[in-house]
């Protein structure tokens, strides 16, 4: 008969992880009584080891679902913690110190937690069991704790005891049975006591005559009776060294040596119930019973679930199966599919076009720099009378002076770290492209995955970073000493160097006209910054703090006003500069820095872009892949994988229902097959 039970307490433990609803649910035996009623030690006799948690105003917060499995022909005994993940933990103490840090941790503010801890101890030693320990019943509340525990603690309980459960109500034999709060506690739910098991404990501490009074009890009689117990261990040495599972049997022996000196009152005449046992034995033979009787309706209720379930399934989710597993692969498939179309989408000429956009602010610089930055005079040749070009010198075009300014110029864009630069400003375009795949993915709502895919991406970057920029900058080498322009080359870098400038001096105007807006109109501005010329050539001699003729404009401004208009001229004066015939051909390329250097830009560029291609970009197209199936491929525990596709609510919800529904189908098969089991048990009895 004991394999229903097993398989019952199976189906309980499915049906605890379906949900909450207390229709869907087996009854367990509920085992409460006041602090100190010795309910511990019954529980840990039963189990046959220490494992609750103990101590002076250690009081027990949240409720214990403990389901004790027997494992015939087995000799390891430990416990696991299901929802914790915590398994085979065969030292108890390690049990027992789990426990208190799961009671510790709940807060004084929340005094108890209705949340219950589940428990399974798998044991050859243990009768197969479903008990739920409730924190004691409180007399006094004790120093620092909350006034409302003893409330608390008592809706807690009462919560439980509620039918189908059995309840275990624990008493001492020392305390009037009039006073006991477990059996109070009980009579309110249960006035017939049609399903209350009483356990009076500590009856080594009453006389025989009174223990056996207590134990035939008229006023408060029970249906299933009450069993007298003795169940603590006599404190004999070495308990611990004779290995926990002989704390049952210590406890037997104990008890058995204390009822027989008294057998007149405890003996097998006397008609009472006594030993830890002998309470085993009633609490299986009872939970079974119950179980048994409460299977029909929970089995109509598991249907009843299992058809809105369904119902629900079908209308919301179309019958569409869904896993976790199935979902991240899809998922991941559809991430690299849409890699695969960026990996046609950026190659060399995109590549290309990003350095050379970077090398273009550079080449900026360095003119602003070396040639622009001087008084326009400087840079101003007696106007040509034919065009009116503004000019670098014509008159010597071989200036030493203007050589060496090139050169300076050139090394400079040669010598201020293409490789770095263009190994950065790709795998930055790279990192980007990557990320916007993932906001149009799935991934999007998958902060985890979200991450991992980027540490796929920044790892094989980081990997190829510094190998890629030396590379890089080995094979620009060369043009630090020397930059061979040619002829074409030389004209599409003038074309493009005009367009540059063009923009630049958009730009500048676009910055003139908002600083105009902010301090009152174009007049207004010409106004200062002509006052501010005329203070540097010494027309006027500025006061104080130099804001008086200046309108009260701040320094900062005005000096912002005048480098914009001096920008502006001497981008244009260059603009027509290069568009000119002088600038026509490379001969002149002294006296048009602006066109030799795009030209020479463009050549870092493209050669940088032959190498990048090959020691990062194809690194990576072919890596990338590989590298996800690896973080987010099979290696990932199934538990991984549930947190991942649970992270978007809308997948948590379709799985959830999917899983629901195989949990309900599975546990109403269990119960099938159990109830066809349960009918032949019958048949075989009534031919016996
Ligand atoms: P709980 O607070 O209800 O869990 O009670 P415990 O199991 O911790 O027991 C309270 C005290 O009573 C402990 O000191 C136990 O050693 C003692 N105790 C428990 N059962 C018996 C018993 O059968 N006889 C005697 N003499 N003491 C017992």
């Amino acid at each position: 008969m004991m394999v229903l039970t097993k398989k019952m307490i199976e189906i309980r433990t499915i049906l605890q992880k379906v949900g909450q609803s207390s229709t869907l649910t087996l009854p367990s035996i509920v085992v409460i009584g006041s602090q100190s009623s010795g309910k511990s030690s019954v529980l840990e006799a039963i189990v046959g080891h220490e494992f609750l948690p103990k101590g002076s105003n250690m009081v027990t917060r949240r409720p214990i679902e403990l389901t004790l499995v027997n494992t015939p022909g087995s000799t390891e005994e430990y416990g696991e913690f299901p929802e914790l993940g915590l398994k085979h933990i065969s030292d108890f103490t390690s049990i027992q110190r789990t426990l208190t840090d799961l009671n510790l941790a709940v807060p004084d503010s929340e005094c108890v937690s209705h949340e219950p801890i589940q428990l399974t101890v798998y044991s050859p030693n243990v009768p197969d069991l479903s008990l739920i320990d409730l924190p004691g019943y409180i007399q006094v509340v004790g120093q620092n704790q909350p006034l409302q525990l003893k409330q608390k603690i008592s809706e807690l309980c009462d919560k439980y005891i509620q039918a189908p459960n059995v309840i275990l109500a624990i008493s001492a034999a020392d305390v009037d049975l009039a006073n006991s709060t477990a059996l109070r506690a009980s009579r309110r739910v249960d006035p017939r006591g049609e399903r209350t098991i009483g356990v009076i404990t500590k009856m080594d501490l009453v006389d025989a005559v009174r223990g056996a009074a207590i134990l035939n009890d008229k006023q408060y009689p029970l249906r299933l009776g009450y069993v007298g117990v003795v169940s603590r261990a006599p404190q004999s040495q070495g308990l611990f060294k004779m290995g926990a599972s002989n704390l049952l049997a210590a406890i037997t022996k104990n008890e058995k040596s204390f009822f027989s000196t008294h057998p007149l009152e405890y003996g097998p005449e006397a008609g009472v119930s006594v030993g830890t046992v002998t309470l085993r034995k009633k609490l299986m033979h009872v939970l079974e019973q119950t179980m048994s009787a409460s299977l029909q309706t929970t089995s109509d209720a598991i249907r009843q679930e299992l058809e809105e379930a369904t119902y629900e399934f079908k209308v919301q989710y179309n019958d569409r199966p869904l896993s976790a597993e199935s979902y991240l692969a899809e998922s991941l498939d559809a991430l690299k599919h849409s890699f695969k179309q960026l990996t046609g989408e950026f190659g060399r000429p995109q590549m290309r076009e990003l350095l050379k956009g970077e090398l273009d602010q550079k080449v900026l610089d360095l003119l602003a720099a070396r040639y622009w930055n001087k008084p326009i005079t400087d840079l101003l040749p007696p106007p040509l009378e034919t065009d009116k070009i503004a000019d670098l010198p014509k008159t010597d075009t071989d200036s030493l002076y203007w050589r060496r300014q090139l050169d300076a110029s050139s090394s400079a864009l040669t010598k201020l770290g293409v490789g770095r630069l263009a190994t950065t400003v790709v795998a930055a375009a790279i990192q980007d492209s990557v990320e916007a795949l993932l906001d149009q993915s799935s991934f999007s709502n998958h902060p985890f995955a979200r991450s991992a895919v980027m540490d796929a991406a920044s790892t094989i970057l980081n990997e190829r970073f510094y190998s890629t920029s030396d590379q890089v900058e080995n094979c620009i080498k060369p043009y630090k000493f020397e930059i061979d322009v040619e002829e074409r080359e030389w004209a599409q870098g003038r074309q493009h160097v005009s367009t540059l400038l063009k923009k630049e001096l958009d730009d500048c105007e676009t910055a003139m006209s908002t600083l105009e807006t902010s301090v009152g109109g174009r007049r207004k501005l010409r106004e200062v910054v002509s006052f501010v010329d005329k203070t540097r050539k010494g027309d006027v001699v500025v006061e104080g703090d130099g804001r008086s003729g200046a309108g009260g404009f701040s320094a900062a401004l005005l000096s912002k006003a005048v480098f914009l208009r001096d920008r502006a001229d001497i981008i244009k004066l260059r603009l027509m500069a290069v568009k000119s015939n002088q600038c026509a051909n490379l001969k002149n390329k002294y006296q048009c820095p602006e066109v030799f250097l795009d030209a020479a830009a463009s050549k870092l560029a493209s050669t940088a872009v032959l190498f990048l291609n090959v020691e990062l970009l194809s690194e990576f197209y072919y890596n990338f892949p590989r590298e996800l199936d690896l973080r987010l491929g099979k290696h990932l525990s199934d538990a991984d994988i549930e947190r991942f596709a649970k992270e978007d609510p809308k997948i948590r919800r379709h799985l959830e229902v999917i899983r629901r529904k195989e949990l309900l189908e599975l546990v109403l098969e269990k119960m099938e097959s159990l109830k066809q089991l349960e009918g032949l048990e019958r048949e075989r009895l009534a031919s016996n």
